[in-house]
């Protein structure tokens, strides 16, 4: 039997479809998968103690309901202390495939946003350590902070810009979209090979270096050239 259920005799009200605002419209994009890249700027693995020659990016994923809307409060997260920023281009797709070759991958973007991969990078610690699955570090409530997607056939396809984040008005991260080890058309290519992708799917693009942490009272004020900023409060 499928598991997407097309009746409507459910024995509880499903949970409502996670969306991201369209910027300039009123229409909604509805959101199936967030992937997130890790390691993505040689200066940042190397920050996070590892060597960008011999370890290539890899993918992990949040749900989709971990999404918070840029304006709104980032509740600080329980069983931690060390929760992490980190700014990231979002790619949203509106075509999905597998085994999408490089040459057509960027037809199957809708347009771009700007994120933050919120991470409790305590809990990501032990479960490096012990060999164990990211989700505790990486996929919490309120965990995937992003703005409004902007149409690529409004902004086209950026594929340098500056990619920014502040804390409290201080420079935290700064780095250019350029220096992205794997380009938007290579992620996507890559991630049809492992995943049949989805129409609604978001990539969280990977973070320059600087990632830090953040307490309560904290404004996170991010940006990415040509595409938008964030603005979070951690509440
Ligand atoms: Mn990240």
């Amino acid at each position: 039997m499928n598991v997407h259920a097309t009746q409507t005799n459910f024995v509880f009200t499903p949970q409502p479809t996670p969306t991201l605002p369209v910027a300039g419209s009123d229409a909604l994009f509805p959101v199936h998968r967030i992937y997130c890249v890790g390691r993505n700027f040689a200066e940042h693995a190397v920050e996070m103690g590892h060597d960008p020659d011999r370890e290539p990016p890899f993918f992990f994923q949040k749900n989709p309901d971990t999404l918070l809307l840029s304006g709104e409060e980032f509740p600080y997260p329980s069983q931690t202390s060390d929760v992490h920023h980190e700014i990231e281009l979002v790619v949203a797709l509106h075509k999905g495939g597998t085994n999408i070759p490089l040459d057509s991958a960027m037809d199957h973007v809708f347009g771009y946003a700007v994120g933050l991969d919120m991470t409790r990078r305590d809990l990501q610690g032990e479960a490096k350590k012990a060999g164990r699955p990211w989700e505790t570090g990486k996929s919490f409530e309120w965990s995937a902070p992003c703005t409004p997607l902007v149409p690529a056939s409004q902004i086209g396809h950026p594929n340098s810009g500056a990619i920014w984040c502040k804390v409290n008005g201080e420079q935290r991260q700064s780095g250019d979209l350029n220096q992205m080890i794997w380009k938007v058309q290579e992620m996507i290519s890559y991630l049809s090979g492992l995943f049949e992708l989805k129409a609604g799917d978001l990539i969280y693009a990977g973070t320059p270096a600087g990632v830090g942490a953040v307490v309560r009272g904290d404004e996170i004020h991010g940006g990415v050239d040509g595409v938008g900023e964030i603005r979070v409060r951690v509440a």
